[in-house]
């Protein structure tokens, strides 16, 4: 009794770091270079358009089921096409878990090239694309790559989240929506000194689920960010009643100087913060399929 008892503690203890482990930072960063070699990547831009075939080739090279939600955007610059990524899989149980993040980045004068907004987050589907393809889900698998979560000009409730907005309508539509047991969205995740907020719109239940996670995965120094509400891809979701989260970093350099500027390069990011974050939601998402 005591022996068997010994071992189902093991077990328990061992099965979400076997699950995190097979998240990998170093690849996830891979990725997030490649996405930042295609340079500048405004919605609506011939760059965003690779970056887009890219996705798309290196999701359908893992196996999934690839649909591309393409869409005209009306944006005080006229009237973008803009696109979703979408990569799924089929379960058993009729429910769904959902990572999403968005791949453009913020039009600007200057050479932006969104190693951290809008790289880390395309990097980190992608490298979870690669790490779950062959674990068992009961729910549907959703990976969201989203378009246009940058304002076209300045940030209003019409000139941002276009590819979130348009999505969460969707699936409200389709009957997705109310299958939705968590909906976990990433940005700006990869800074070398990693704290993630709490961000203070997100559902109450995961956000507790998703932090005792990082706590037991030994993270919680990397979730150790202030208590801020942040309007992200995450919030359409939730003014439809989704269950939905925000992982961000909202401190990125000294004074938040990196954030939307030059600065916003590869060599401020590190494998080992993409590793964190990969790990904690794989480890969620097994727990919400539970
Ligand atoms: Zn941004």
């Amino acid at each position: 009794m005591h022996r068997s008892k010994t071992l189902t503690l093991a077990a328990a203890l061992l099965a979400p770091l076997a699950l995190g482990a097979d998240f990998s930072g170093a690849q996830a960063l891979e990725y997030t270079k490649a996405l930042v070699a295609f340079g500048p990547r405004p919605a609506g831009t011939p760059a965003l358009q690779k970056t887009q075939d890219y996705i798309v080739r290196q999701l359908k090279a893992q196996g999934w089921t690839v649909t591309e939600d393409a869409f005209p955007a009306r944006t005080p610059a006229g009237v973008l096409q803009m696109k979703n990524i979408i990569a799924s899989r089929k379960g058993t149980n009729g429910k769904a878990v959902v990572v999403t993040g968005h791949y453009d980045t913020k039009r600007f004068p200057f050479k932006f090239v969104g190693a951290n907004d809008g790289g880390a987050s395309g990097g980190l589907l992608l490298e979870m694309a690669r790490a779950l393809k062959d674990r068992p889900f009961k729910s549907d698998v959703y990976l969201v790559f989203f378009d246009g979560e940058e304002a076209v000009r300045d940030w209003t409730s019409t000139d941002s989240l276009y590819g979130s907005r348009h999505l969460a309508e969707k699936w409200q539509k389709d009957g997705t929506n109310a299958r939705i047991t968590g909906l976990i969205n990433v940005d700006m995740i990869g800074d070398r000194d990693l704290h993630v907020v709490s961000e203070m719109y997100s559902s109450e239940p995961l956000r507790r689920l998703l932090w005792q996670v990082a706590a037991q995965l030994g993270e919680a120094k990397r979730f150790d960010g202030q208590e801020l509400p942040i309007e992200d891809d995450h919030v359409p979701f939730l003014r439809l009643g989704v269950r939905a989260l925000d992982l961000i970093d909202f401190e990125y350099g000294p004074r938040h100087a990196w954030w939307h500027t030059t600065e916003d390069t590869v060599d401020k990011l590190s494998a080992d913060s993409l590793q964190a974050v990969g790990k904690v939601v794989a480890e969620t998402l097994r727990r919400l399929d539970q």
